[in-house]
């Protein structure tokens, strides 16, 4: 298995609070600044509050997509250039 946002593998996975991705634990992490993390939680909070347990999440607005590819930029090694 691999993580649905970066395609690394993790030993563990967690679903996201955006979408029903599952994640690396790196990702999940990264979501905790993205613009709309506080919105997104909420959402997911109040579902799991009133038993909707299949809640997709509200989705990756293109700000949260923007801050999570720069994240995942920052993360992996940019190849070794050439000398
Ligand atoms: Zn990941």
């Amino acid at each position: 298995m691999t993580c649905d946002r970066c395609g690394g593998k993790s030993l563990a996975y967690v679903m996201s609070y955006f979408t029903i991705d599952m994640l690396c634990f790196d990702c999940k992490n990264d979501e905790k600044g993205a613009p709309n993390y506080q919105k997104a939680y909420d959402a997911e909070t109040a579902a799991v509050k009133n038993r909707n347990f299949n809640f997709p999440g509200i989705g990756i607005a293109p700000e949260d997509q923007a801050y999570f590819d720069e994240r995942v930029k920052l993360r992996t090694p940019p190849p070794s250039s050439a000398l």
